[in-house]
């Protein structure tokens, strides 16, 4: 299980025990008082931080976008958790691999822009700036038998995953369990991409990732979540939420039943069922009522649910996938020929055409939506066929996730 953890401090493990907590706003105060109500729950930061540990912390930092985008981690809640760590006499490392390349030029560019830079400026926690990479070795391994992730991580004493709550196009949603994905090292991650294109096989392999970074604890930042178009170009959705768990897949558990997604129309979720690593029946949730905070029509991208392996559209999907499938296109109008969306397309389907214009080649599309993600002008549509359009609009996908819901935890 990944509730083991790292750091081998003997603690007892609350395997299925998920705290859940309200932050109205990013406010410091609040913030830090709803970490501190956290912690509490969870037995105290000493169960998992001794004076001169090297504690990471490991925010999503999907790319150089600002706070205020909700597609990383709050720098209030990294600084929050930093803070608490500190006061256990924890040393403090914020490490993430972002989406794009992994040098120091782009790691400095996405901690000012994230806010990260401020939280180490006003905390005294160090960025990381330490790229190198170690192989783990994973014996039980759902479908990797290693993997090479930061080195910081590996060195780590504690590892605290500071997630964000955000709907994802390709893996319906993103939040413990996918963030350590954030492990592998810049474009190794298209590599994943290219190799595991099939969404359950993807899924394993993050599952396997997860497992070989080890998180000690997983929080999950869904004060301000991201839904629509995420992780990185859906609209800001406030809950007002903090999950922590010891076990990722608990802690997205919980975060999926507030926004009322089914567990098995998530590839890690049903993945981590089906090996075992995660039982539903066995969550717990402690603080706050599921059903107290659980918001109406949270908007993840419905398609994918049935080409995921829902029962009726799979049968859909079968019949019509073509017609079914998103196309990406460069709307050539907004696009300022960066090249992040070239560089990051891990099966090589976006070319320069003579004009210096961008297109994409729908026929050898992996519709991994890594472009989708990386574009820092949200220069790429994704476009529906009027079938898919038919069954997306709330219609068909919205009934069927009402009718699975399940009923509320705690
Ligand atoms: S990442 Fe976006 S802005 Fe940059 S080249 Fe691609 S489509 Fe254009
Ligand atoms: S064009 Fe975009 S969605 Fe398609 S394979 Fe390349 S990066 Fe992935």
């Amino acid at each position: 299980m990944f509730s083991a953890g790292n750091g081998g401090m003997g603690k007892v493990v609350f395997v299925g025990m998920v705290v859940l907590q309200c932050c109205e706003n990013y406010e410091m105060e609040n913030v830090r008082a709803c970490v501190a109500r956290v912690f509490a729950q969870l037995g105290g930061m000493d169960r998992y931080v001794k004076p001169g540990m090297r504690v990471v912390l490991k925010p999503n930092l999907l790319n150089a976008k600002k706070p205020e985008d909700a597609a990383t981690t709050h720098p209030a809640f990294v600084e929050a958790v930093a803070r608490a760590v500190m006061e256990a006499g924890g040393i403090v490392t914020i490490v993430d691999s972002p989406g794009g390349p992994y040098n120091a030029f782009w790691l400095k560019r996405v901690y000012a822009q994230t806010g990260m830079e401020a939280v180490a400026d006003v905390t005294g926690a160090i960025l990381n700036a330490d790229l190198r990479v170690e192989t783990v070795l994973l014996e039980d391994g759902a479908l990797l038998k290693s993997v090479q992730i930061l080195k910081p991580l590996v060195d780590a004493d504690v590892i605290i995953n500071l997630a964000k709550l955000k709907s994802h196009m390709m893996m319906v949603y993103t939040g413990a369990v996918k963030n350590m994905f954030g492990a592998v090292a810049g474009t190794e991650k298209a590599d994943y991409h290219a190799r595991m294109n099939d969404y359950d096989r993807f899924a394993n392999a993050l599952i396997d990732i997860c497992h070989a970074a080890a998180p000690t604890l997983n929080l999950i930042d869904g004060i301000t979540a991201m839904e629509g178009e995420g992780p990185g170009s859906g609209v800001p959705r406030h809950l007002g939420v903090v999950i922590a768990a010891e076990n990722a897949f608990d802690a997205d558990a919980v975060a999926l039943d507030i926004i009322g997604v089914p567990h098995d129309h998530v590839p890690v979720m049903r993945a981590g069922i089906a090996k075992g690593w995660f039982s539903p029946s066995s969550v717990q949730v402690v603080g706050v009522p599921v059903a107290s905070v659980r918001c109406d029509h949270f908007d993840v991208p419905t398609l994918l649910l049935r080409e995921n392996g829902a029962k009726p559209g799979k049968t859909l999907f079968s019949r019509f996938g073509g017609l079914l499938r998103p196309r990406l296109e460069i709307r050539t109008k907004d696009c300022i020929r960066c090249r992040k969306c070239l560089e990051s397309c891990p099966a090589k389907v976006i070319r320069v055409k003579p004009d210096k214009t961008l297109l994409i080649d729908s026929s050898g599309c992996i519709r991994c939506f890594c472009c989708h993600e990386l574009c820092p002008e949200k220069a790429i549509d994704i476009r529906r066929g009027w079938i898919s359009r038919m069954l997306v609009a709330d219609g068909l996908a919205g009934k069927m996730r009402k009718r699975d819901n399940r009923p509320p935890k705690g």
